[in-house]
């Protein structure tokens, strides 16, 4: 059976492989497989800021009532709102119309069990079942589902977080925050959210727009020029970008420079760990050791999971993790929500600055620092699991190899560093990342790795 769900949701061109009919259809099989649960399901639905959301909205909900499944229709919002609607609200569902930091064209579907978390790989397949075998349990005319609005989504997002941190240490401060929404989701709740807070705010994309003219989506260096120019101009104390649909922040030093999301992650899994004297944090196998070393400096233990969030959170939950999150700027607050947050990530840096009260870069420069090199190589999908077996097998009589993990994809742990080869799902290659504290000695073991296992696929 073909697969429709990716990493996170599904995403594609509009009008060309994410168009009416997709949606239509697994809004049909939805309802169908929540109808096979739950006698009368409900479902929340919101969009990001794109262009096309409207068409897929209208034809997602469609389908739904069709099946007579319930919708209310929460407009506009990031797709952490609708998470914490979901789950506060207790809706049997929660879909967000998003292709998160992807170019405009693109637009996605992504769906949240009654937890607020993503769907498990499970569902998602029982779902796909369903659209290919067009089984749907279509309503008879009585009982077709009522749509609803509703206006209160962020409001209660908002109330949900303030609850959560200590408002008045921050407001004391009075911070002055560049915040670039990159034109995206954010707009809607980081703006009121800092203000409610007492700090000044200067803003950067911050108009909704679903053609994001201010800058491409995803918060990497090269699309943050703006927002590092901007934050020492202006004298602010730190700078924050989101993505797209707001779930992933990435913060910029006084002084404008780019911290890495291993570094803002490994700051909040700190300061979390450090309150509670301890607990388990959780994060995938490609985040930098900085992480591990702040959490075992406060008796702390890291899980290491396969890559995704949705992973992530569920073996969060699982384990009563308290804090995990993604090197992408994605942070996990499991007494909020199992779910990546911007806003939630942003209180906490602003939280632990009023508590700290030092500057960021003071903060960050306290982290230990590993020199991290990516890249990838073209290996034929049939090849990959052979490749990752062969490796192993070879490694099991290296010396410097210390440990052979793999939770995903292969991870070789030497004294010095790791080098970690990870298939991708949707492409034919290798990603290969290496870690050490010396810059040398990763460049070394790139290129070595990078040799051996060209050869092992050329080989086989
Ligand atoms: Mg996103």
């Amino acid at each position: 059976m073909p697969r429709l769900f990716g990493t996170n949701g599904i995403r594609g061109v509009v009008n060309q492989d994410m168009n009416n009919e997709l949606a239509l259809g697994i809004g049909k099989a939805w309802g169908t497989y929540l109808k096979q649960r739950i006698s009368r399901p409900n479902c929340v639905i919101g969009t990001d800021a794109r262009l096309s959301n409207h068409m897929l909205k209208s034809a997602l909900s469609a389908g739904l009532l069709s099946t007579g499944c319930d919708v209310v229709d929460v407009g506009l919002v990031p797709t952490p709102t609708l998470q914490y609607t979901v789950k506060e609200k207790q809706f049997d569902t929660g879909i967000i119309i998003t292709a998160s930091h992807n170019p405009p064209e693109f637009n996605g579907i992504k769906g949240t069990a009654n937890d607020g978390i993503e769907l498990s790989k499970d569902v998602e397949k029982a779902i796909e079942k369903i659209y290919f075998s067009q089984q749907y349990d279509l309503s008879n005319w009585k009982n077709v589902g009522n749509y609803l609005t509703w206006n209160g989504a962020i409001n209660l997002y908002i109330k949900g977080i303030l609850s959560r941190i200590d408002t008045e240490c921050i407001k004391k401060q009075r911070f002055h925050v560049v915040l670039d929404c990159g034109n995206g989701a954010g707009s809607l709740a980081a703006p009121l959210l800092l203000k409610k807070l007492g700090c000044r705010v200067t803003k950067l994309n911050c108009e909704l727009d679903g053609t994001f003219p201010g800058r491409p989506s995803e918060p990497i260096p090269e699309n943050l020029r703006m927002l590092m120019k901007s934050v020492p101009e202006s004298g602010a104390s730190f700078g924050v970008g989101l993505d797209g649909d707001a779930d992933r922040a990435i913060f910029v030093d006084e002084n404008g420079t780019y911290i890495w999301g291993d570094k803002s992650l490994s700051l909040v899994g700190k300061y979390i760990t450090r309150e509670k004297k301890g607990g388990l944090a959780v994060t995938p196998v490609t985040t930098s050791t900085c992480f591990e070393d702040v959490i075992h400096q406060n008796a702390g233990n890291v899980v290491y999971t396969k890559v995704g969030s949705p992973i992530v959170a569920r073996i969060m939950m699982e384990k009563k993790a308290v804090f995990g999150g993604e090197e992408n700027g994605g942070l996990i607050f499991p007494e909020f929500q199992y779910c990546r947050d911007s806003a939630m990530s942003l209180v906490k840096i602003l939280e632990i600055l009023a508590k700290e009260k030092r500057s960021l870069s003071k903060l960050i420069s306290e982290i230990p620092s590993y020199e991290i090199y990516k890249t990838k190589i073209t290996c034929p999908n049939e090849k990959k699991e052979r490749i990752m077996n062969l490796l192993e097998e070879q490694m099991k009589d290296n010396n410097n190899v210390t440990n052979v993990d793999r939770t995903d994809g292969v991870k070789l742990y030497m004294k010095d560093g790791w080098v970690l080869l990870r298939p991708s799902g949707t492409e034919p290659i290798f990603r290969v990342y290496v870690e050490s504290k010396e810059k040398q000695r990763a460049e070394q073991l790139t290129i070595f790795y990078k040799n051996l296992i060209e050869s092992l696929i050329q080989s086989t």
